[in-house]
């Protein structure tokens, strides 16, 4: 890949949220180090996908806060903020009636305000990057599942964040179309941007990530070097999980 990496570091302090009487996430604190990668996992339901939320601020905390570069963000503009923090979802969030290269260019253009050819221009490098230079003018439905998520990727690339977030990106794909993505996910690592990265992928947390958080009911409950959490887990909920998924 060509860009040049510029990374921040992103710093959850506290965090609460509650949907009624459900508290979802009960103080959870979480640092990222600028180039560094956390890989989040834990049960379903123990609040993963919420927590990656707030850090874009799709999910507004009750309380706590939510620093970048040591600055907090939690009263700055939200779409401003969300210009610095990509995300990638499972489900890819193409629009399915766009082209390849249009999925990329109407962000470009209506958040940066780029014109027409800058943006494809950026466009085009970003799906280089992602080895879909080809797939430029198709519909997202004529890609497969890894290919369109490779294009989610460099979507959220072309925006030129500090950080990156990754909800199960690999979850929806067919096996054989794993691999790529976790590659490219890999790749940004090595290349210094900060990711956070929700996963079922163990193998992948144990290879990239610089630390692991264990999440179980709304909170951190294990923190540590991918060795320390998967071949010497402390909590009895960690020892289960892991007994559960490995
Ligand atoms: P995970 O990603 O770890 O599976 P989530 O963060 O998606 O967990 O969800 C944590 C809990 O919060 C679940 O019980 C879920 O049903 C609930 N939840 C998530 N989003 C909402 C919402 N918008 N409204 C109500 N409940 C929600
Ligand atoms: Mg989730």
């Amino acid at each position: 890949m060509t860009t040049a990496i510029h990374s921040a570091s992103v710093e959850l302090r506290d965090i609460h949220v509650s949907f009624g009487t459900l508290e979802v996430l009960r103080g959870v604190d979480l640092k990222v180090e600028q180039g560094k990668t956390t890989c989040v996992i834990g049960p379903s339901g123990s609040g993963k996908s919420t927590l990656l939320r707030c850090v874009n601020r799709l999910q507004e905390p009750d309380s706590g806060d939510l620093l970048l570069d040591g600055e907090s963000v939690i009263q700055s503009d939200p779409d401003k903020l969300r210009q610095r923090v990509g995300m990638v979802f499972q489900h890819f969030n193409l629009f399915g009636h766009r082209t390849v290269l249009d999925n990329i260019t109407l962000p470009l253009r209506s958040v940066k305000g780029l014109d027409k050819e800058e943006a494809a221009e950026i466009a085009r490098a970003r799906l280089a990057d992602v080895g879909l230079a080809d797939k430029a003018p198709y519909r997202p439905a004529a890609l497969s599942g890894g290919q369109q998520q490779r294009v989610a990727i460099a979507r959220a690339l072309a925006m030129d964040p500090d950080v990156m977030l990754f909800d199960e990106a690999t979850s929806a794909l067919d096996p054989e179309l794993v691999k790529g993505v976790l590659d490219l996910m890999a790749g940004l690592a090595e290349r210094g941007l900060t990711l956070l990265v929700v996963t079922h992928e163990m193998g992948f947390a144990r290879s990239v990530a610089d630390e692991v958080a264990f999440m179980d009911r709304g909170k951190v409950v294990e923190l540590g070097k991918p060795e320390a959490l998967f071949d010497d887990p402390q909590s009895p909920r960690l020892q289960r999980f892991l007994s559960q998924v490995l």
